[in-house]
């Protein structure tokens, strides 16, 4: 089985980011609103600042202790012109989450506002792509992996994953079916799939008699076992048996920071 790396993918949208932001006389800026409390976030909010300093891109976090308090910060920031980028750190509550189509467009990075998944899913120019969904197409394309006419598996239909995928499958011409906890008979659609892309959260849920013969398998869930990350594919079960497959940690996770900052840079340059 080939194992599609995702740090050879994520070095090319990296070198191509480096080299675009040198060419910026102004650097992005951007900033990150949450609520204060969530250590998971804190580790993925840590690690996309030291990503941001790497690149010269301006960070600024705004954790708050209430709602309100998020609220104003948000008054605050989201017409300021030196913010290029706003992000929302997850878990939030419902009512401020929808905040998020309050978000300039231009400066909504991570693609999640009503009006950048409408162009996404209508196929127009210059919407703002969600980073893990196009982590997904990015390693397809790197390892040049034609969809056309391909029965493709979508296990999971969150807003920043399973959903913005539809549409990019689609451009690729390939047979999109998303499947999700209501899926009668999961297992007979994975098996029957090309390919099967798990975002799920749940460790080593896909094994090898859920996949046919020289399968392709993309493994976004990120899941801890024993203080180890797993994905959502049983790696070392399905490794005699499928063609290819992403790893965990090392797949689409690495591609989808490497995105994001090309996301950050691309809102910036729509100023
Ligand atoms: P959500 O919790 O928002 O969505 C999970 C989806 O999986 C839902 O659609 C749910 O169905 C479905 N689901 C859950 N259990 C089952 C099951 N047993 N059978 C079939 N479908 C099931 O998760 P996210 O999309 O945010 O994340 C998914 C995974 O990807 C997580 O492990 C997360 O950590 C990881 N992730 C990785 C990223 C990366 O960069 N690699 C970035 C973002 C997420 P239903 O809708 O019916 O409830």
């Amino acid at each position: 089985m080939q194992i599609l790396d995702g740090k050879v993918v994520a070095e090319s949208i990296n070198k191509e980011n480096e080299e675009r932001i040198k060419r910026k006389k102004t650097k992005p800026n951007i900033a990150i609103l949450g609520i204060k409390g969530d250590e998971a976030s804190n580790t993925y909010i840590k690690r996309i600042e030291k990503n941001c300093q790497k690149f010269g891109i301006g960070f600024n976090l705004f954790l708050a202790e209430t709602e309100e308090q998020f609220k104003a910060n948000f008054e605050k920031i989201k017409d300021d012109e030196k913010i290029t980028g706003i992000m929302f750190q997850q878990p939030l509550p419902k009512e401020l989450l929808e905040l998020v189509d309050e978000i300039p467009p231009i400066k909504d990075i991570e693609g999640v506002s009503s009006y950048n998944m409408g162009r996404l899913f209508l196929g127009k120019e210059r919407a703002i792509i969600p980073c893990t969904s196009k982590a997904v197409i990015e390693v397809l394309d790197y390892y040049n992996i034609d969809l056309t006419g391909k029965k493709v598996v979508v296990v999971g239909r969150s807003n920043i994953v399973g959903k913005p995928l539809i549409p990019q499958l689609l451009q690729k011409n390939a047979t999109v079916t998303i499947c999700h906890s209501k899926t009668k008979n999961l297992k007979e659609e994975t098996r029957n799939a090309d390919v099967v892309i798990m975002a799920i959260g749940k460790a080593r849920f896909l094994k090898k008699e859920d996949i046919k013969d020289g399968a392709i398998l993309i493994d976004v869930g990120i899941n801890f076992e024993d203080g180890k990350i797993v994905g959502d594919i049983d790696f070392e079960d399905i490794k005699e048996k499928a063609s290819m497959c992403t790893p965990v940690p090392g797949g689409i996770g690495t591609i989808t920071n490497a995105v994001l900052i090309r996301n950050i840079i691309e809102s910036s340059e729509k100023f």
